[in-house]
C-alpha cells in the first residue's frame, strides 16, 4: 500500500470544501456522476475507434443508497483508471483544478450553478471518500484510493474484475440529509434527469397486465428505476419530431401545466454550439410565475434554472430547454454579460424567436391573431427592450380595437387616416384601457366615425411611448382625455349659443360651486346631443402620473388633474340654468350635473355617492 500527501502546499483544502457554497452542496452528485457519464463516453469512443476491442456491453450508471453503512455509491462502467492515472488524475489534476475553482470563488457568490468543482466536491457531504476503479486495459490491476478529507491518500492494487469506477462516500454527521431517497431522487430529477447514460437507483414498482378480457389479472413487478430520458427531445433532429413530441417534452419539463402556444426548435453548431427547445407558454397575465423558467443544460447536464444573464430579459418569459457547451460556467454571473459568446448566443436567439414570429404571423395570420392575447405582452415587452426585436417586431405587432379587428400599425394608420385632416402633423389613435368604465366616452368617439382601440396590459403605456418616439408620426390618447370632438383636431368649431356674458356667468357659478383642487372649468360649445358636463383627464399628466405609479414612485409628485367641460350648448345648460333664479336652486342643479360627469367616470364614490343617489330619488318623487 502506498500513503502520500495529495497537495505539497501547506494549506488544508478540506475544511474549505466542507464549508464551501454549503447552500450548493447538492452539486455534489451532478458533478460525481457527470464524471461517471464523462467515463462512459470515453470507452465508448474508444470502442468505435477500435482501441477498446473487448465489448462495452450495459453501461448504466448505478447510484446506490445504504443508509445502515451510512454511504452512497456512484458505480460507472467506464474507461476506469490504472494506479498511475488515480495519481495524476485525481492527486494532481482533480485536486489543482479543485483548489484553483476555491482561490477563484470562495469569497464570490453568484458562479453558474457551481459548475465543475469536481471529484473533490465529494468532500462537502463525505468525511471519507473510497475509489474503487479498474482500467479498460485488460492486464493492469484494479485500484483503491482512500482519503479522509485531509491531504493524506493511500493508494493500492484491488482485485475488481468489472471495468470501471466506484466511488464510494461516506456520508459525515451533518449531510445525513443525503441518506434519505426522496432527497436523492430529488436531486437525480433535477441535475440528472437528460444525461446520456442510464442512470438506475434502486428499483420501482410496476403494474403488468396479464392475459385477456375477463381473465386480465394484474401483477405487480420490481423493475429498475431508471431516472433519466437518454434521448431528450432538444437533441433530436425537428424533422423527427411531431406536435406530439414537443408537447409531451413539454410535460416532462413541467408536468400539469397548460399546453404551450407554440415552440422554436434551436440546432446550431457555428460560431458556437446550441442545442434547445423555446416554448411560448399560456401568459395568463401572470408575468412574475411564469418567469424564470428556462433551464440551462450543458452537454444534458443541468446548470441552473436562473439565466437572466443569458437571455434577454424579455425572453425570460419563455419557458424550454438551451443547452450550450459553449457558455462559460466558471465565470461570474455578471462577467457572463460581457462575454462574446453568451452575446452572439442572446443576439440569435432574439433573432430566432423574432423569425418564428414572423413565419406564424405570415402564414397563419389567423391563428396568430387568435394567439395575439398571450403573445402581446411578450411582444411589446422585447420591442421596449431590445432594439433588434423592434425592427422586426413593428411588422407583426398588433393593434386590437373594440370592433375585435386585429391590424399592423401600418394598416391601422391607413385605416383612420382619411378620417382625420392633413393639416396635423401626427396621426391621433384613440384608446381606452377599460371598455366598460369608458362606455359613454368610447360612444360619443364612435359618432363622430373614430375607431378606438384596446389595450389591455400593464406595460401598454410604456409601449404607447415607445411607439410615438420610434414612429414620431402619431400620438394616443386615451378616449377620456378629452371630449370627443377635440380628441382630434378639427378645422370647424362649434358656435356658442350663449352671449359672452352669459358664459361668464356660467364659468363662475361652475367656479364658485364645484371647484376642487387640480380641477380647470372649461366652457365648450358642443353638440346638444353630448352630455351637460365632462370630465376629461388629459393625457399627458395622466399617463405620467399611472407610469411613476407602475414604478412605484411617490403619487403626490404630480396632482389629480382633470377638466370640467361643460356644455354650453346643452339644454339644462343653455335654457335651464341660464333661466334659474334663486341662488340655491342654481346650486344644487349644478352640483347634480357634475356629480353625473364623476359618475360617468367612476370618481364618485362614498358618502358623496350616497348622497347624490338621495337627492337622485328625490327628484323623482
Ligand atoms: P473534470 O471532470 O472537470 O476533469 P474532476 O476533478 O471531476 O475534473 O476529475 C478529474 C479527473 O479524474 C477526470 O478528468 C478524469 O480523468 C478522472 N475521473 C474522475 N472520475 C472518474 C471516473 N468515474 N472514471 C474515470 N475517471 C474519472
Amino acid at each position: 500500500m502506498q500513503k502520500g500527501q495529495i497537495s505539497v502546499q501547506t494549506e488544508n483544502i478540506f475544511p474549505i470544501i466542507k464549508k464551501f457554497l454549503y447552500s450548493d452542496q447538492e452539486i455534489f452528485l451532478r458533478e460525481l456522476i457527470s464524471n461517471a457519464v464523462d467515463a462512459t463516453s470515453k470507452i465508448m469512443t474508444l470502442a468505435s475507434k477500435g482501441v477498446f476491442k473487448g465489448e462495452v456491453g450495459d453501461t448504466t450508471i448505478e447510484v446506490i443508497l445504504d443508509k445502515e453503512n451510512k454511504t452512497i455509491t456512484i458505480s460507472d462502467k467506464g474507461i476506469g483508471m490504472t494506479a498511475d492515472e488515480v495519481q495524476k488524475y485525481l492527486n494532481q489534476v482533480a485536486f489543482s483544478s479543485a483548489q484553483e475553482f476555491l482561490d477563484k470563488y470562495k469569497n464570490e457568490s453568484g458562479i453558474i450553478g457551481h459548475f465543475g468543482l469536481g471529484f473533490y466536491s465529494a468532500f462537502m457531504v463525505a468525511n471519507k471518500v473510497e475509489v474503487f476503479t479498474k482500467t479498460y486495459k485488460k492486464t493492469v490491476k484494479g485500484a483503491t484510493w482512500t482519503c479522509e478529507g485531509n491531504p493524506e491518500y493511500t493508494l493500492e492494487d484491488n482485485k475488481k474484475k468489472e471495468r470501471g469506477t466506484d466511488i464510494v462516500l461516506h456520508i459525515s454527521d451533518d449531510a445525513e440529509e443525503y441518506l434519505e431517497e426522496g432527497r436523492i431522487q430529488g436531486l437525480l430529477d433535477k441535475y440528472c434527469k437528460f444525461l446520456p447514460v442510464k442512470i438506475k437507483f434502486g428499483t420501482k414498482k410496476e403494474t403488468i397486465y396479464e392475459g385477456e378480457g375477463d381473465d386480465q389479472k394484474t401483477k405487480e413487478i420490481e423493475v429498475d428505476n431508471i431516472v433519466n430520458n437518454t434521448h431528450p427531445a432538444w437533441k433530436k433532429q425537428p424533422s423527427e419530431l411531431t406536435d406530439e413530441d414537443y408537447k409531451g417534452f413539454y410535460n416532462e419539463l413541467y408536468p400539469f401545466s397548460q399546453p404551450p402556444l407554440f415552440w422554436i426548435h434551436l440546432n446550431i453548431d457555428f460560431p458556437f454550439n446550441l442545442t434547445g427547445i423555446l416554448y411560448f407558454p399560456k401568459l395568463n397575465n401572470n408575468l412574475e410565475v411564469q418567469k424564470n423558467k428556462i433551464q440551462l443544460y450543458s452537454n444534458q447536464v443541468y446548470v441552473t434554472d436562473e439565466i437572466k444573464e443569458i437571455v434577454p430579459e424579455f425572453l425570460t418569459l419563455l419557458h424550454g430547454v438551451i443547452d450550450s457547451p459553449d457558455i462559460p460556467l466558471n465565470v461570474s454571473r455578471s462577467a457572463l454579460q460581457s462575454d462574446r459568446n453568451v452575446k452572439k448566443i442572446t443576439g440569435y436567439i432574439t433573432k430566432k424567436v423574432a423569425e418564428k414570429l414572423n413565419d406564424l404571423f405570415k402564414k397563419d395570420r389567423e391563428g396568430f391573431e387568435a394567439k395575439w392575447k398571450d403573445l402581446s405582452v411578450f411582444v411589446k415587452y422585447g420591442m421596449l427592450s431590445e432594439e433588434k426585436f423592434h425592427e422586426k417586431a413593428i411588422n407583426f405587432a398588433l393593434l386590437k380595437n373594440t370592433e375585435g379587428e386585429y391590424l399592423t400599425i401600418e394598416d391601422y394608420k391607413t385605416k383612420i387616416k382619411d378620417n382625420q385632416t392633413d393639416k396635423h402633423d401626427k396621426l391621433v389613435m384613440i384608446y381606452t384601457n377599460n371598455p366598460a368604465e369608458h362606455h359613454s366616452f368610447i360612444d360619443s368617439v364612435k359618432n363622430y366615425g373614430y375607431d378606438v382601440l384596446e389595450f389591455d396590459t400593464i406595460i401598454d403605456n410604456h409601449f404607447m411611448q415607445h411607439l410615438e418616439y420610434k414612429l414620431g408620426d402619431i400620438t394616443f390618447v386615451r378616449v377620456d382625455s378629452d371630449i370627443a370632438s377635440n380628441l382630434v383636431q378639427k378645422d370647424e368649431k362649434m358656435e356658442s349659443v350663449l352671449s359672452e356674458k352669459e358664459e361668464e356667468k356660467i364659468k363662475d357659478l361652475f367656479e364658485s360651486k364645484v371647484s376642487q383642487a387640480g380641477a380647470t372649468i372649461v366652457l365648450q360649445p358642443l353638440s346638444p346631443g353630448d352630455q351637460p358636463v365632462l370630465i376629461t383627464k388629459p393625457e399627458f399628466m395622466r399617463r405620467m402620473k399611472e407610469m411613476q405609479a407602475l414604478q412605484g414612485m411617490q403619487m403626490d409628485g404630480l396632482p389629480e388633474s382633470y377638466n370640467i367641460v361643460v356644455n354650453t350648448n346643452h339644454p339644462l345648460v343653455a335654457e335651464k340654468l341660464v333661466k334659474m333664479r334663486s341662488e340655491e336652486k342654481k346650486e344644487e342643479f349644478v352640483k347634480h350635473l357634475f356629480n353625473l360627469a364623476l359618475l360617468n367616470q367612476g370618481m364618485l364614490k362614498g358618502s358623496d355617492l350616497s348622497s347624490f343617489i338621495n337627492k337622485s330619488i328625490e327628484y323623482l318623487k
